[in-house]
């Protein structure tokens, strides 16, 4: 009998489906608790880690800008005694080739007319400054360090500049040096080789918003706007140094106060994350075989536990009594095994009990009528010839009349227990009715059976059944044959019986078929 059938699932599968789901639960718990604290924790260290890169790329700044104004009065100083076209000419020239700190240098006067350039063929020599910045350098009469602006030139520039003063204290315009934000320049080159990570953005901004350096250089020139998802960053970098989510963005902040710029290092919150997810992945793919080979095990463990339990209830449905070889290993099989076996055996001696009760007859412990009935198929299917003798009480009403029925209790007991000694051990003897016997013995013929039946006769008549003086039988004989009809030959020891009774009682007659 197989036990797993289509659509029911059997205690493997149930054993292995909990580990599988167990696993999964596992897993995807451990995925979802590291996803969520490696995720705070990277973008814990990134905020912390822009915030420091910020305030490093300020620092640098910030000396930058100081060289870069320490240079210009250095030139204002030399151009103080001796501020002829010549000397400007000169000057302008060596500040733009010894320091290459900038990418143009120009003299102003003090009308704001460019009198000196270099390079020469920079084009903008005699022009009248309008910009703002160019305004406000005159104005301040002091190291400024303007908004960046489009120069005459039209190129976007952030241009520090410093004032000459003659020997008398006479104002006499400004020297200032030029940095083209979208070229090639100094400022690009001392912010971008400092390799922080590749993710993040680097941004300066001017105090108005102007994008002085970008990591992606298109982006110089363009505005951060209140509308802009940096601006809160911005608002802040302005006052201080800090980090803080800004929408999608982690940003790391600090101002460049010489300038009133801010730097900005901003990493996008999804990159880092995004990493975060794919490290976990790695990890847990690195894990699969163990937790293949750990399912594994699960499964031969489900083979072994399952089995036993198996085979119990094989054994169980196939009605078998042995259950000692089963291999119970656990204790629950074992408690179960030996349950099965102390109930098989209970049952099985049950069955045999009521067989037997079946075919005994209660009052005289011998064999009842269908016990004769198995006995006598039996003869007949081995083909063993047989004697019949039937045998009544005679006048066994008076008994009963007489004694009363417990003594005629008594009296057939006592004969059915000195018929079956008197059988031998393979003969059958049985209780056919109220006080009628039925005697089958195999192996003998029409002689020996008389014979026997007489001796009985002798035998009962002599026995001793107190308070009943004497008892005495009549019994009738017959033969069976192989071909012969069974009902036939009992017919016929009934009719032999019938025939001593009425020729007198306690005596045999003897009924032969054919
Ligand atoms: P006979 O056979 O010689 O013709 O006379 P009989 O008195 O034996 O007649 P019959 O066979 O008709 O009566 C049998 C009696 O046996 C009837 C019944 O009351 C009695 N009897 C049958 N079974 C039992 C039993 O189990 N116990 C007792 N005490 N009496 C039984
Ligand atoms: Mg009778
Ligand atoms: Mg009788």
């Amino acid at each position: 009998m197989k036990f797993s059938r289509f659509g029911v699932i059997d205690l493997r599968q149930v054993i292995l489906g909990f580990a599988v789901l167990c696993v999964m639960v596992t897993l995807g718990n451990q995925f979802i608790i590291n996803y969520r604290v490696h995720s705070q924790q990277m973008v814990a260290h990134t905020l912390a880690s822009n915030q420091a890169y910020a305030s490093k790329l300020s620092d640098i700044t910030e000396q930058f800008l100081n060289s870069l104004q320490m240079q210009l009065r250095y030139s204002a100083a030399q151009l103080a005694d001796n501020n002829t076209p010549k000397s400007q000419q000169q000057e302008t020239l060596r500040l733009l080739e010894q320091t290459a700190s900038f990418n143009s240098v120009v003299v102003v006067n003090e009308q704001g007319v460019i009198t000196s350039t270099a390079p020469l063929t920079l084009g903008v020599k005699g022009v009248r400054l309008q910009s703002d910045s160019a305004k406000q350098s005159l104005r301040a009469q002091a190291p400024t360090i303007p908004q960046p602006f489009v120069s005459p030139a039209s190129n976007l520039i952030v241009s520090p500049s410093h004032p000459i003063f003659s020997a008398d204290e006479q104002y006499q315009g400004y020297i200032a040096g030029t940095i083209y934000l979208h070229g090639d320049n100094i400022l690009s080159r001392l912010l971008g080789q400092h390799f922080h990570n590749d993710k993040a953005n680097i941004i300066v901004l001017s105090e108005n918003g102007s994008v002085i350096y970008h990591s992606q250089r298109q982006r110089v020139g363009a505005k951060i706007t209140p509308a802009s998802p940096l601006w809160p960053a911005f608002a802040n970098a302005q006052m201080q140094s800090g980090s803080e989510g800004v929408g999608a963005m982690l940003v790391g902040y600090a101002p460049v106060r010489t300038a009133n710029w801010v730097v900005l290092v901003g990493t996008e919150r999804d990159q880092v994350v995004e990493s975060v997810g794919n490290t976990i992945m790695n990890v847990l793919a690195k894990a699969a075989p163990v937790t293949v080979i750990t399912l594994l095990v699960i499964w031969y463990l489900a083979n072994l536990i399952s089995a036993p339990l198996r085979q119990l209830a094989q054994r169980v449905a196939d009605s078998s009594k042995e259950y000692d070889d089963v291999p119970t290993w656990f204790f629950e099989a074992k408690t179960l095994r030996n349950a099965l076996r102390t109930y098989s055996n209970e049952q099985h001696q049950r069955i045999n009990d009521l067989n037997k009760a079946s075919l005994t007859d209660p009052l005289t412990g011998i064999g009842n009528r269908r016990y004769m009935e198995v006995f006598i198929q039996s003869m007949v299917a081995d083909e063993q010839a047989f004697a019949v003798i039937t045998l009544d009480i005679d006048h066994f009403k008076r008994v009963n009349d007489n004694y009363g029925h417990d003594v005629g209790d008594d009296v057939i007991q006592g004969l059915g227990q000195l018929l079956q000694s008197s059988c031998r051990e393979y003969d059958g003897v049985c209780r056919s009715g109220g006080e009628e016997f039925l005697l089958i013995l195999p192996g003998i013929g029409k002689d020996i059976a008389l014979e026997l039946a007489e001796r009985l006769r002798v035998a009962i008549q002599a026995h001793d059944f107190t308070p009943v003086p004497q008892v005495t039988v009549s019994l009738g004989v017959s033969l069976w044959q192989p071909g012969c009809s069974v009902d036939a030959v009992l017919k016929a020891a009934d009719n032999a019986l019938y025939r001593a009774k009425q020729r007198g009682r306690n005596r045999c007659e003897v009924e032969l078929l054919g």
